[in-house]
């Protein structure tokens, strides 16, 4: 009898772990591991999930109308042009699948984010991981590493877990580079938090050229991680063929909801970019005092260098002992960093603590 067999590129995959969200004994968690938003959902998205508990026997609406409009008018884009998923990882997803597949190849900067490489393996794609320079993707190496097969090109900007912010001329420069049948994904997950003036997630790329799309999410500044709710915005042609491959109700009514009333929540982003760049200062400022280095960051989180995995280990530890839970990146062959979240000044305040103490013990 011959055995049951997937593909084999699926057998190479190591399935996600997400951050953790739990430590044995221990009851009250600070969760710094997922980079969830440091306020919670937004009060109206609260209230319109609870609205929608009377109505969940209704199919939401397949084509996410009111959302769409609701991203398009908030940010200046046009609706026809955006597509809504079950989080943005589902599109990621999509798009991999539509355009990748076997025989193809994937590029992606080595310590770009992990969904890329799991989808791009999951498609039958060569996953092709390109070295970067100082943490930051070296656009030359990525179009050095293009070759006749490539079919996909995925940059996460401002990168997760790194931090990384690449110049709005590099990303035009990496565009510019690549042959027109190359899809380009821009990453955008953490465009809201982005204060530098220069910064273009990806809407002026994608309006100039019809192979670039920009993915977004719920899940991050708008805290709203657990209803799943994405978008990306792409060429009308793009659109047409993740259209024809997507679930008929892949966005949830709930999810969307939550979606749009927090798109309408007064102050919010402004809230959340002013606590964020303030308090991701301090926790980098606590960091650097405390002798451990901070990579730049651009997104709602810091990476913490320890310089050893044995240091990194030894810290996380340190952070578990009084609660918090910090993003282990070893994974992302980042053994000697740990990622942390940008939480409420409390959390900030115990994360620099602890980790100031437990310098001083390391000596
Ligand atoms: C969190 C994250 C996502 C996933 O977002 P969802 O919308 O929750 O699927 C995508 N890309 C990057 C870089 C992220 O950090």
């Amino acid at each position: 009898m011959t055995a049951l067999t997937p593909r084999p590129s699926i057998l190479t995959i190591e399935p996600y772990v997400g951050g953790e969200s739990k430590i044995p004994g221990v009851n009250r968690i600070i969760k710094l591991s997922s980079n969830e938003g440091a306020f919670g959902p937004p009060p109206g998205a609260i209230a319109a999930i609870a609205r929608m508990a009377a109505e969940a026997h209704r199919y939401p609406d397949g084509n996410a109308t009111r959302l769409r409009e609701a991203i398009g008018a908030k940010f200046g884009l046009d609706p026809a042009r955006i597509l809504c998923g079950n989080g943005s990882d589902e599109l990621i997803a999509y798009l991999i699948l539509a355009y990748g597949g076997e025989g193809t190849e994937l590029i992606m900067p080595a310590h770009g984010f992990v969904m890329y490489d799991l989808t791009g393996r999951y498609a039958g794609c060569r996953v092709i991981k390109v070295p970067e320079r100082n943490l930051m993707a070296d656009v030359d190496a990525m179009l050095a590493a293009v070759g006749p097969r490539t079919k996909l090109v995925c940059l996460v900007n401002p990168n997760n877990p790194t931090g990384a912010l690449l110049p709005r001329a590099e990303v035009e420069r990496l565009r510019r580079g690549l042959r027109d049948d190359i899809l380009l994904i821009l990453d955008a997950a953490y465009a809201e938090y982005v204060t530098d003036p220069d910064y273009d997630p990806g809407h002026r790329l994608v309006d100039a050229s019809g192979n670039t799309v920009m993915t977004r999410t719920f899940s991050k500044i708008f805290g709203l991680g657990g209803m799943r709710v994405g978008w990306a915005y792409m060429p009308p042609a793009v659109a047409d063929v993740i259209g024809r491959i997507r679930g008929p109700f892949n966005v949830n009514a709930a999810g969307m909801a939550a979606a749009i009333a927090a798109l309408e929540e007064p102050g919010w982003i402004e809230r959340s970019v002013a606590h964020n760049t303030e308090w991701r200062a301090k926790l980098a400022a606590g960091l650097e005092a405390a002798g451990i280095k901070a990579w730049p960051s651009a997104c709602n989180f810091v990476l913490a260098d320890f310089g050893t995995p044995e240091r990194a280990r030894a810290a996380d530890a340190a952070l578990r002992a009084r609660g918090v839970i910090a993003r282990g990146v070893a994974g992302y062959g980042l053994p000697s960093c740990l990622r942390i979240t940008v939480g409420t000044a409390e959390e900030c305040m115990l994360v620099i603590e602890t980790l100031a103490a437990f310098m001083r013990d390391a000596g």
